[in-house]
This record gives structure tokens, sequence and C-alpha cells, in this order.
């Protein structure tokens, strides 16, 4: 059965791994398919499609937008979008800038607690216009203020820890219709990290396409939770590792066994979407 990777993040936005590594990568681990899903980016897309069909590989351009729901943070991603989508790049270009704002507020707080640190020394080691807090995380390792990655989060930088900055978001409804609207399916993900179980039926009801049931931090027990959730709300059903490179040890692709069939139902979704925006085009 062939296997498939619909999580995947690389250097344009919080990974380690250029366009050649990942499609290197997924060919050792010998996947079918890989999704690319940077936070809030998909400039990475393009040069990934590349290399992915360079070694044989179906590739879906895809992204992780970061959104906020009755106060709760929700992750969702875009798959088979129109990545020169006029509305879509601008948009991201409004979060990107967010993130680099916030990144700078993040430094302050730290030169505050009397840990040294520039925002340009975070944002030469992003190098990439989504930058987040594991860029703060690597800095802050880099110069000696941490040890690793877990402790400056858990010193500094998750919620409410001192340097931790909330992130202006946009809601969940305008998530999806954002990748609606640039061609995508809109799929839920990881819900059992987020545990928003309460606003899947309010998703649904705002066109959400699917949940992401197979993921690296979800259990069997969360994994059929949500292959139940599915089941009910006629929701498709997606899955991927959530690898971001190097950065944790040994990479995170391909772990998660997620069939190919998922994808066709994915694809057949997207045919769809793109047909009722555009209901007189000749197919
Ligand atoms: P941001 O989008 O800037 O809020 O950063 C979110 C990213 O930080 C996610 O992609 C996670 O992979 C990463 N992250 C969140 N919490 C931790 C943690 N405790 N340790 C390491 N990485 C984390
Ligand atoms: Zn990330
Ligand atoms: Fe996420
Ligand atoms: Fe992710």
């Amino acid at each position: 059965m062939p296997l498939i990777d619909l999580h995947l993040h690389s250097r344009f936005s919080d990974g380690t791994y250029g366009p050649e590594e990942l499609a290197a990568q997924a060919q050792r681990c010998k996947l079918a398919a890989i999704a690319l899903t940077d936070h809030d980016s998909v400039e990475g897309c393009q040069d990934t499609a590349q290399a992915c069909a360079a070694v044989g590989i179906e590739f879906i351009a895809g992204t992780e937008l970061t959104a906020e729901q009755n106060g709760n943070e929700l992750h969702i991603l875009g798959y088979c979008l129109d990545t020169l989508n006029a509305r879509l790049l601008t948009q991201i270009a409004t979060f990107q800038a967010v993130r680099q704002n916030r990144i700078r507020e993040m430094v302050a707080r730290l030169n505050r607690l009397k840990v040294p640190l520039s925002a340009e020394a975070v944002f030469t080691l992003a190098n990439c216009r989504a930058p987040g807090r594991p860029h703060v995380a690597r800095a802050l390792v880099a110069a000696g203020h941490c040890a690793s990655l877990d402790e400056a989060f858990e010193r500094f930088l998750k919620r409410n820890r001192p340097a931790w900055v909330p992130k202006f978001k946009m809601s969940g409804a305008e998530a999806l219709d954002l990748i609606h609207q640039a061609g995508g399916v809109a799929v839920m993900a990881h819900p059992g990290l987020n545990r928003t179980d309460e606003l899947i039926p309010g998703m649904v009801e705002a066109g959400m396409d699917g949940i992401e049931c197979f993921h690296t931090k979800h259990s069997t027990a969360t994994t059929e939770h949500y292959l139940e959730l599915a089941d009910r709300y006629h929701l498709l059903v997606t899955g991927g590792s959530d690898c971001h490179g190097m950065n944790k040890g040994k990479p995170l692709i391909g772990t998660v066994k997620v069939p190919y069939q998922l994808l066709e139902a994915l694809k057949v979704r997207a045919a769809e979407i793109r047909a009722a925006a555009a209901p007189h085009a000749v197919p």
C-alpha cells in the first residue's frame, strides 16, 4: 500500500530541510506523495514541487494557517492550493509581518529579562519570511542562553511564560474562506493537540472539509476518536508527521503511516471546490 505524508515543514517556516533535502527524505521513506505545509507560507511549494518531480514523488501544495476561534488556537491546513492566488498571498504577507513584529516583541521581553539577544540574530538564523518561536529558541541555544529548545520554551516562550507574546490571528472561518477561495481543501490540523472538539461542529458548519486524524502526537485512541468524528460529520481524513526536519533529532517524516487513498479523496474535493468557484469553466 503506498504511503504519504501530508504535514511537513521546511526552512521556509520553522523546518530545517530545503526542497531537495525534503524530496530526498521522502524518497528515503519510499513515500508516494508529500504535502508541504509551512506555517503562514506557500513560498517553498514551487521548488519542492520541482524537487519531488525529479525523484518521481507526487507533490501537494499546502500551508498551515494559525487561526483562533472562541479564544482557542486552531491550525488549519490548506491543500491543493493555487499558490499564486492574490488574496492568499496578500493575507500571508500580512501574517508574516505579524510574525516578524512578534519576534521583535519577544526579543524586547527577553532583553528586559536581561537576556541579551538581538532581533537581527533571530532573523538571520530564521532566514525566512515566516519566523516563529522555534527560531527564537534556536537563537537562545546558539547564544548559550539555554541548553536546549525545550528549555527555551519552558523558561521563556511557552504560552504565559515571560517572553511569550500573543499573536494576532484570523478566525477559523476566515482561514477556511482564504483556503477555499484559493482552490484549496481546508483541514483542521492535529485536533488532539489543541483540544478543540467543541469547535468542530461550528467549523463544519463554516465549510471545513476535513480533520487530521493521523499525527505524530495522536495516540491510537485519539486517532480513533477523530476517525469517529470524521465519520459523524462526513469529513475527509488526513494525516502527516508534522516533521520539522532535524531540529528534534531523528526526522519524523514518514513515521506516521498514512494510506495514499486519503489523498485521492482530498483531490476529488479539491476538484469540486474549483468547479464550484468557476462553474462555467471548461474542464
Ligand atoms: P509559533 O507559530 O511562532 O507560535 O510557533 C509554533 C511552533 O513552535 C510549532 O510549530 C511547534 O512546533 C513549536 N513548539 C511549540 N511548543 C514547543 C515546545 N514546547 N518545544 C518545542 N517546539 C515547540
Ligand atoms: Zn512549526
Ligand atoms: Fe500545527
Ligand atoms: Fe505543523
